[in-house]
């Protein structure tokens, strides 16, 4: 193999405590107690050989990362390692004194979650009551603070007609940007995947609303959106590249190559407490087991897109087939992917709403 190139971005989850209890929440489905979270002179260590390593960016991630009391500490270690800081937030559980002292500390951007454009379906989608206002709250106080702000949507069938309210909502907060993001079916998100898949003509709505407010709001709000995956004709670059631009480190230690890595059952993780980033970065064996293309099968293997979206997701693949070094269902090439549109057309049509809540112990 070639030499490993450096990473772009640590995704650090300090915890996985959150006031919410979001069905699609890409936490695991067994979440980990606040007793196992890494203390803070560990994630001080692991930010600083993430600078190392040659990392630019570090967001802040959870679970709702300001539940950690030392937040400020770890954005202030990040800052000091020349670290670029991202705080990824629900919005609920910090106020504006919060806010500057993590300014102090160096936090240079936010990125806000919200469940849907009003607080009836939010809230609804969200489990928690009042965090409608909370979340308005937090952008108003993050803009009054002059930091950029990221407005980010989870959509899905129960929220996506509002899609051209949530974009005006981004605008009127001040969001410099808007994530639409589609709902990524693994762990909870596919426990609750038949309330949340939306029918192939919500998708085509959808895109054509995007394509709109992407001219209407041009130069004011930058719009990042993605065919969900599984009306996708070819996968997406999923964290660009297993083990290429990103690694993720959960509140116990676990490095993983992407936040939804541990729903891949039979793989084994490196935990930085016990091994240093730089040699999981490049030696351990779970980044090399799908790093590159030299693990990949047919079709993949002699397709002209293998470095481009490297044969999509493995935690999909895994998710769909039981097997994550198959080639990603959500491409058109692959031999599951009728039953992939087969499984999302059943679901979105037969209409189920329940959702199962992502708590401690409902995994
Ligand atoms: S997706 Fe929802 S439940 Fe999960 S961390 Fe974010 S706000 Fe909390
Ligand atoms: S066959 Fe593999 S490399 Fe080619 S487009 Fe599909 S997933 Fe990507």
């Amino acid at each position: 193999m070639s030499a490993v190139e450096p990473p772009l971005a640590l995704l650090a989850e300090v915890t996985h405590r959150c006031p919410l209890q979001c069905p699609y929440c890409s936490n695991p489905l067994a979440l980990e107690r606040p007793a196992n979270e890494m203390a803070t002179a560990d994630w001080l260590r692991a930010i600083a050989e993430a600078a190392e390593l040659g990392c630019l960016q570090v967001h802040f991630s959870g679970g709702e990362p300001t539940a950690r009391r030392d937040l400020e500490q770890l954005v202030a270690g990040a800052t000091a390692a020349g670290l670029y800081t991202n705080l990824i937030t629900s919005g609920v559980g910090w106020d504006a004194r919060r806010l500057t002292a993590l300014i102090e500390a160096g936090l240079e951007h936010v990125q806000l979650s919200f469940q849907d454009s009003g607080a009836d379906i939010g809230e609804r989608i969200g489990g928690y009551q009042g965090a409608h206002a909370k979340k308005l709250a937090a952008a108003k106080t993050v803009r009054e603070a002059g930091l950029p702000l990221t407005a980010n949507f989870v959509v899905h069938r129960q929220n996506l007609h509002h899609l051209p309210e949530m974009l005006d909502m981004a605008v009127t907060l001040g969001a410099h940007r808007a994530e639409i993001a589609n709902v990524q079916y693994y762990g909870w998100a596919l426990k609750n995947r038949a309330a949340l898949m939306p029918s192939r003509a919500q998708l085509d709505e959808m895109t054509a609303a995007v394509a709109e407010a992407r001219k209407r709001l041009e130069g004011i709000l930058v719009i990042d959106y993605v065919v969900p995956d599984y009306y996708a004709r070819r996968p997406k670059s999923c964290m660009g590249g297993w083990g290429r631009r990103f690694l993720n480190i959960s509140p116990s230690g676990r490095v993983l190559p992407c936040h939804a890595a541990e729903s891949i059952e039979g793989m084994a993780f490196d935990n930085v407490r016990q091994r240093s980033l730089v040699d999981i970065w490049r030696g351990s064996e779970a980044f090399n087991r799908f790093r590159g293309t030299a693990w990949m099968p047919e079709p993949c293997r002699s397709c002209d897109r293998k470095e481009i979206d490297w044969g999509g997701c493995r935690c999909q693949a895994f998710a769909i087939t039981g097997d994550a070094a198959r080639t990603d269902p959500a491409c058109g090439l692959s031999d599951d992917h009728a039953r992939l549109v087969d499984v999302a057309v059943t679901e979105a049509d037969a209409g189920a709403d329940g959702f199962i809540y992502r708590r401690y112990g409902a995994g």
